[in-house]
């Protein structure tokens, strides 16, 4: 479903006083390769600044290859719809409650969502949104606004708002880096609901970023280790669509091995 090639993603580059020698951009992916077949879930993870928010956005469309190629089934990312981004701050709109939210991503974004939405009434949007909601878990806060929301319903509501839309292509930028140990827990469990496919659609594809070791190795199918734009590795995970995973030591024993190759171990 994914297929990138030697890309290469730069940042235009300030001008300011003192800074006009060199390069004019930012070089944020170098070069990078990877192949994700539809319907798996890919974790990314590696240190700050390696270029894992730039994958994402460049799988989505948002920011362009300056060299090399990147295909989302087949075509460049921006001409197509299907995809979800979910961004760390979350994105919902603060005057709009949570159900309103929802109801937003049953109405806009990509084709297929519109398609579906022609499909469908107002009313069936709100019963739709309103169950999307009661699935994540944020059935009681449908009528509060983000502010009154804790994080980590935010975060669910965020979820959910992108599922409205239908998509087959949905990706995570660090979708848990603010939630306390127990919503972080209870947030992974919905999310690999969806991973591995019991609660959603069979064909929707999932790229997560994150820089929690334990959340990649729960949560994706395969693990990618980036480092300074490029993926060192991708480890395919056997231990994958487990939710009890956290009470066996192969677990452990995956991270250790994903944590030696993020420290520079062959
Ligand atoms: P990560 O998500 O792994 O922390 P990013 O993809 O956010 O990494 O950033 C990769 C590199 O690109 C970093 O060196 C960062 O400073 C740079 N970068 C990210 N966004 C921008 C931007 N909008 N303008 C210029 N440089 C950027």
């Amino acid at each position: 479903m994914i297929e990138a090639r030697g890309l290469t993603v730069d940042y235009p580059r300030g001008r300011r006083a003192g800074r006009s020698a060199g390069p004019a951009f930012d070089r944020a992916l170098d070069g990078l390769d990877l192949s994700l077949p539809r319907g798996s879930s890919l974790a990314v993870v590696g240190p700050s600044g390696c270029g894992k928010s730039t994958l994402l956005y460049a799988i989505a469309g948002l920011v362009p290859a300056a060299g090399g190629s990147l295909h989302v089934d087949d075509r460049p990312p921006a001409e197509r719809s299907g995809t979800a981004l979910v961004f760390q701050d979350y994105g919902l709109f603060p005057w709009k409650t949570a159900l309103q939210n929802v109801e937003l991503g049953c109405r806009g974004g990509s084709r297929a969502g519109k398609e579906a939405q022609d499909r469908r009434s107002r009313g069936a949007d709100r019963d739709r949104a309103l169950s999307l909601l009661e699935h994540f878990g944020v059935g009681h806060g449908a009528d509060k606004y983000p502010a009154e929301l804790s994080g980590g319903e935010r975060q669910r509501t965020a979820i959910a708002r992108a599922l409205a839309a239908e998509p087959d292509l949905l990706l995570l930028d660090e979708p848990s880096s603010s939630l306390d140990a127990l919503s972080k827990e209870s947030f992974q469990r919905a999310v690999l609901g969806l991973c591995s496919h019991s609660d959603s659609p069979k064909n929707l594809t999932v790229v997560l970023v994150t820089h929690d070791i334990e959340e990649a190795v729960f949560l994706g199918s395969s693990v990618a280790v980036m480092e300074r734009g490029r993926i060192r590795a991708v480890l395919d995970n056997p231990l994958f669509g487990d939710p009890s995973l956290r009470e066996r030591l192969e677990y452990y024993e995956f991270c250790l091995g994903v944590r030696r190759l993020l420290e520079g171990e062959p």
